[in-house]
């Protein structure tokens, strides 16, 4: 029996040549340093080829972005000559360049692979750390960090994260048909619950095509500090070099000045604690405020303080704090505003505060569908682990 298939393999053999052929599959790390040339002369292919492959693979991939641990698959045949058959190198999370020989030569050209989206949901309570407790839970860690980003502006991470509180995470996975994690796709939704705060956040796509977080009533979650902390105030100094008003000398005022009527409100710009409420030399009644992420706020000169404001006090952006005043080393009615960044006094007027985005009506009803459908989708996926 073994003799006739042996038989039949060399007559098969004599009519399709290409069964003596030895194709081997292999997949190739770039070195640290090295490129493609020296990763193919390693794999005995001859130079010519090499040559013709790369010029191949350049009219759809810069050879450039070739980087140190970059997979690479190579076939290649053995008989009756070393012959680079196929490369394929990933371009993107979702797209491939194969560079194949047809026989004469060889040409590249892009594939889109075929991915599945797999919902992953992850739920837990922080014991340790909020990035082991997540990673624990199944996280991705890329995906921590991101969470990271998207809950600074509701959480401060230095203080508010208690042992025991609650987190949610949705996402979806990329997943390649051999079963690899092509890509993790952005977060879909994150809930964190801590002793101050219980933030849901829903990713969502606005008319305009942007993508962002929002609250379970539609709030978009960016909202760093507030341009201005007074109403209908006009600048009365900015942050710069300026001569002193009091002693006529050239000094360098770390702030803005916004003049207005005695007593009117003071706004917190952004949601924080009270670290001081009281008297602070020059400043006369000043308060100073701790935002998550190193800011601090500081306003001067006031006449009064806000309801209840006093120093550990938690309070949200846009709260009344005081009232203007001309307390301290003041000329007249106005607020001295402070921004200090990691205790680095910066321009108020330099920092980024993306535009805060209300939702349109339209947007509105799009939104409440897809919480519900996450909300769903999250539930389902829990009762199924
Ligand atoms: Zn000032």
């Amino acid at each position: 029996m073994r003799r006739v298939l042996a038989k039949c393999i060399i007559i098969l053999s004599l009519l399709f040549p290409v069964f003596l052929l030895s194709a081997e599959e292999k997949e190739l790390t770039v070195p640290k340093g090295g490129n493609l040339s020296t990763l193919l002369r390693n794999e005995d292919i001859p130079s010519q080829q090499i040559s013709e492959v790369t010029r191949a693979l350049s009219d759809h991939y810069n050879l450039r972005h070739i980087y140190p641990n970059q997979k690479i698959l190579i076939k290649t045949e053995n008989e009756p000559d070393v012959r680079l058959m196929e490369l394929r190198l990933s371009a993107d999370f979702d797209e491939d360049i194969v560079v194949k020989y047809n026989g004469y030569a060889y040409e590249s050209y892009p594939e889109k692979l075929t991915l599945r989206m797999v919902p992953i949901a992850a739920e837990g309570s922080i014991e340790s750390s909020f990035y082991n407790d997540m990673a624990a839970a199944g996280v991705a860690g890329s995906k921590i960090m991101e969470l990271f980003r998207i809950f600074s502006f509701d959480i401060d991470f230095q203080r508010d994260i208690r042992k025991g509180d609650k987190f949610k995470v949705l996402y979806y996975d990329f997943i390649k048909e051999d079963g690899t994690v092509a890509k993790h796709g952005p977060i879909v939704f994150a809930a964190l619950k801590t002793n101050f705060t219980d933030v849901n956040l829903y990713g969502f796509v606005t008319d305009s095509n942007e993508y962002d977080y929002y609250s379970s009533e539609g709030k978009s979650v960016r909202k760093t500090l507030l341009k201005t902390p007074v109403a209908n105030a006009r600048i009365s100094s900015t942050y710069g070099k300026r001569t002193n008003p009091i002693y006529g000398y050239e000094s360098f005022h770390k702030g803005l000045d916004f003049a207005a009527p005695l007593n009117t409100p003071i706004l917190a710009s952004g949601s924080g604690t009270v670290e001081l409420a009281g008297w602070f030399d020059i400043y006369g009644n000043c308060i100073i405020l701790r935002h998550s992420n190193g800011y601090k706020t500081l306003y001067g000169h006031m006449n009064a303080y806000g309801k209840g404001i006093k120093k550990g006090v938690r309070v949200k952006q846009g709260q009344v704090i005081g009232y203007i005043g001309t307390t301290g080393m003041s000329t007249g009615p106005h607020l001295h505003y402070e921004v200090i960044l990691n205790n680095v006094k910066i321009n108020p007027a330099s920092v980024k505060s993306p535009p805060e985005r209300n939702l349109t009506k339209a947007e509105m009803e799009r939104f409440e569908k897809r919480r519900a459908q996450i909300d769903e989708l999250f539930e389902n996926l829990k009762k199924k682990d």
